[in-house]
């Protein structure tokens, strides 16, 4: 609450007779208001100029300048304009003087002699409407703090936006010099090692095959992570090319794919009709891609079994990759869709910890979602919605 709210309201009397100005301050006397007094039009311009008023009681017949004179004074000066004023008057209620009063923005009148209780009353009304402007005011003034405030946030983030793209694009210039330069001296490293080992064949003892093999190896999990962090970047700066695509078809060739992978393990291909949306196909296939190769990667050996579905739920297509594969632990089946998040690290299953990453990326630029269901031991679920319009 401000200071201005928490001050008592100010209630200006004005009457040129002592004995009515002590009157009617003792019919108003409360603790929950300051009066203040004047006995001309002159002192009561002077007293609203310096001090704030809920409300001016007027008295109309003063000698030297008349209550309408001073009210039609405090009515020109901008600073008084607004402040209600009661006229009081011992004249009949004849209605000219009614009008006259009403013609000069005046708000009320009040007849001598006055009924203290009527005064009271009136007076109350007027501080009534003096504290819900107050309020009023101070709403306003917050809407306008949080209007600037909001103002203030929207060109950082405007500057945050426009500093993204700056990354983003530098991001994709990352991304094809990775592609190149980093790749190109990797492959000459692999092509050297090859030459030594061949070279050297008849006279390498154990030892240096070992660790020719453990270089090959580095070399190739380099590869696979230089890839893989490639993907990334593109899921989330290449332009998708949005069109209509037959998730059957993504699936046929997203299996070819993976055929040797898939025959090898003997894994059992499981599928239902899968809907058209709209989408990127490539982007598509590269998340179909990713989910079915860890079905198949992280299955168990009696029986693996991969099911592919689609499910109407509305304004989505839900797609279910089913495995009865190893399952995921409870505790990580949210962190699993983060960079380098491996739980099978340091067992013989290889893997960047990326891919389910690229996978977020993907579903997030199409508008949808995705999670897992799984039973540790028994196989897990990976759910992806995705809009039947596109966004
Ligand atoms: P990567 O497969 O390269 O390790 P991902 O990002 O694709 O990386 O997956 C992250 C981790 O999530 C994996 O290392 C694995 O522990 C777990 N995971 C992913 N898919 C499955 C699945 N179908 N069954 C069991 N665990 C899985």
């Amino acid at each position: 609450m401000n200071a201005a709210f928490d001050r008592k309201p100010n209630v200006l009397i004005v009457d040129d007779n002592h004995e009515n100005l002590m009157a009617l301050e003792a019919s108003l006397r409360s603790e929950n208001i300051n009066i203040l007094k004047a006995t001309s039009g002159n002192e009561a311009l002077a007293q609203l100029l310096e001090n704030e008023c809920a409300v001016t009681l007027l008295d109309v017949q003063m000698p030297d300048m008349d209550g309408f004179e001073t009210a039609s004074l405090i009515r020109q000066n901008r600073k008084t304009r607004n402040v209600p004023i009661i006229f009081v008057t011992a004249i009949n209620k004849d209605e000219k003087y009614v009008r006259h009063g009403y013609g000069l923005g005046a708000v009320d009148y009040l007849f001598k002699p006055l009924d203290p209780g009527v005064v009271v009353a009136k007076v109350n009304a007027f501080l009534e409407i003096y504290r819900q402007r107050q309020e009023l005011d101070m709403r306003a003034s917050e809407l306008e703090n949080t209007n600037a405030a909001l103002c203030r946030i929207n060109s950082k983030l405007e500057v945050t936006l426009r500093e993204l793209r700056v990354l983003n694009a530098d991001l994709e210039n990352f991304a094809s010099i990775a592609s190149h330069d980093l790749r190109e001296p990797l492959r000459n490293v692999r092509s050297a090692l090859q030459i030594l080992q061949k070279k050297n064949e008849a006279t390498l003892d154990a030892k240096s095959r070992e660790l020719i093999r453990f270089a090959m190896d580095s070399t190739g999990r380099m590869n696979a992570l230089i890839c893989d962090l490639l993907e990334y970047a593109r899921a989330g700066t290449k332009t998708f090319e949005m069109q209509s695509v037959d998730c059957g078809r993504v699936l046929d060739v997203a299996l070819e794919n993976l055929e040797l992978a898939i025959q090898e393990a003997d894994v059992q291909i499981g599928r239902s009709p899968l809907p058209v949306l709209p989408a990127d196909p490539t982007q598509l296939l590269q998340l179909f891609q990713n989910l079915l190769s860890n079905a198949v990667k992280f299955r168990r050996d009696e029986g693996p079994a991969v099911r592919v579905r689609a499910t109407d739920a509305g304004e989505d297509w839900v797609l279910a990759f089913q495995d009865n594969g190893i399952g995921i632990p409870d505790d990580a089946r949210h962190r699993i869709f983060d960079l380098f998040q491996r739980l099978h690290a340091g067992t013989h299953i290889d893997g960047t910890g990326i891919g389910l990453a690229v996978c977020r990326r993907i579903v997030e630029r199409h508008g949808g979602k995705i999670w897992v269901e799984s039973k540790l031991g028994e196989g897990s679920t990976f759910f992806v919605s995705l809009p039947k319009r596109a966004a």
